[in-house]
This record gives structure tokens, C-alpha cells and sequence, in this order.
């Protein structure tokens, strides 16, 4: 079938009502997303990100790609489905000891559990969470949004200037409260994809962030 926001928009309320009545997860804790169609993509089946935009604030989105046009209902359903314990994991902000952690297994597997019919939510590729001191310095910029919640963002070393002088003008308009740039060589930031155009990352409650920064020796570079 050909993919329509109309349609994912519909199953992203059908799949969420159902997890929720079977008492998996709360319906009340999902916040905004967009969803999108795009063409196919070698890499993945879908994607949740969140981009973050002086003129739109935090923008949460749900991709799903049209892998070939006879894609199934049931396949679009396990990428969306995957992508919503995403979602709901960081709405909820929850933390998980990686992309996909013990927390998104936990929700995965009670899932297939209770729907083996119609979902089999999988993992394409092995991601094994590590942490620890590593090799590479990661630059970070941690965000404090005027609605009070936090952003930590791995930039690419090259734009942390460009990164910065965005981060002030983010300031000056009132949309975010404060920043930072930090370093931290915790593995865990190794895999997370780096900002070079927008900046994306994290979404966090300042405690849970303020728990990052201990767990992964985030120190402070600047603080504005
Ligand atoms: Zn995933």
C-alpha cells in the first residue's frame, strides 16, 4: 500500500489506545509528534528524532519510509510501533541505557507478547550499550528550554562556534533559559549522531540530566 500521514496518523492512535488498554504503557504520556512519509532508505525502516528550531521550539517526528510500494500494513505497523516506544520513552522521559537498551527490549517484548497476531517488533541492527571512559572527546551543548525541560546535543567539533552563536540567539529570544558546553568522553555519546546543521539530541528533566552529567563525566567547558 502507499503510505499517507492521514493513515500513520490513524494507526499511530489505534496502536496507542491498544498498548495502553492492555496496560503496557499510558496513553497520557505522549506529547506532539509529526509523522512523516518519505522514499525508501537503504538504512532504515523508519526513525524518531527531534529537531529543535528557533521559530518552532522542540519538534518530534516519526519517519517511516516507503520501503517498496506493495510495503504491508503489518510492516508498517511493526516500524511504527518501534518507533513509538521511541517516542514514548522519551516523552515519558525515561531513561534507557542506550538506543536500545533494556528499557526499549522491555517494552518490545511485552508488546509481541500481547499482540502476537498483528505485531512483531524487532531490532534491525545489534546495538550492544556501552559506557565507560572511551577514546574520542565529545563536544556537548546542553540546552534548558524555557518550558523547562532540557536538550543535550553532541555537536560536531568543526560547528561548535556556529552551534554557540545559535545558542545565544536562542537565548536573546527567550526560547531557551540557558546553555553550556561541556565535554564528556563516555561511550555513551559515541554512537549518538553528532548536530552539523540542526541541532537534535537528548530531551531531559534537569535531574535526569544533572544524573547524566555524573554518569558520564560531562564537565563544563563554558557556562553562559
Ligand atoms: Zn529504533
Amino acid at each position: 500500500m502507499i503510505i499517507t500521514v492521514e493513515y500513520l496518523e490513524e494507526r499511530h492512535r489505534f496502536w496507542m489506545a491498544r498498548i495502553a488498554e492492555a496496560g503496557i504503557w499510558n496513553a497520557d504520556n505522549f506529547d506532539v509528534v509529526k509523522l512523516e512519509v518519505r522514499p525508501h532508505s537503504k538504512t532504515c525502516r523508519g526513525k524518531f528524532y527531534s529537531t529543535f528550531r528557533a521559530s518552532k521550539g522542540f519538534v518530534e517526528r516519526i519517519v517511516i519510509y516507503q520501503q517498496y510500494p506493495d510495503i504491508t500494513v503489518r510492516e508498517i505497523d511493526d516500524t511504527l510501533v518501534h518507533e513509538m516506544i521511541h517516542q514514548y520513552i522519551r516523552q515519558s522521559m525515561l531513561r534507557d541505557t542506550s538506543t536500545h537498551g533494556k528499557l526499549f527490549r522491555r517494552f518490545m517484548k511485552q508488546i509481541n507478547k500481547a499482540f502476537p497476531e498483528e505485531l512483531e517488533i524487532g531490532i534491525s541492527y545489534k546495538v550492544t550499550p556501552r559506557k565507560g571512559e572511551g577514546l574520542t572527546m565529545h563536544k556537548l551543548l546542553l540546552l534548558e528550554s524555557s518550558k523547562g525541560y532540557c536538550f543535550c546535543c553532541k555537536l560536531m567539533p568543526s560547528k561548535v562556534d556556529e552551534f554557540l552563536a545559535q545558542a545565544e540567539r536562542l537565548k536573546g529570544s527567550g526560547t531557551i533559559r540557558s546553555y553550556a558546553l561541556c565535554e564528556s568522553r563516555d561511550q555513551y555519546f559515541d554512537e549518538q549522531r553528532a548536530c552539523r546543521t540542526r541541532l537534535h539530541g537528548l530531551r531531559l528533566t534537569l535531574p535526569r540530566l544533572q544524573a547524566l552529567c555524573e554518569e558520564c563525566n560531562i564537565r563544563k567547558v563554558r557556562i553562559i
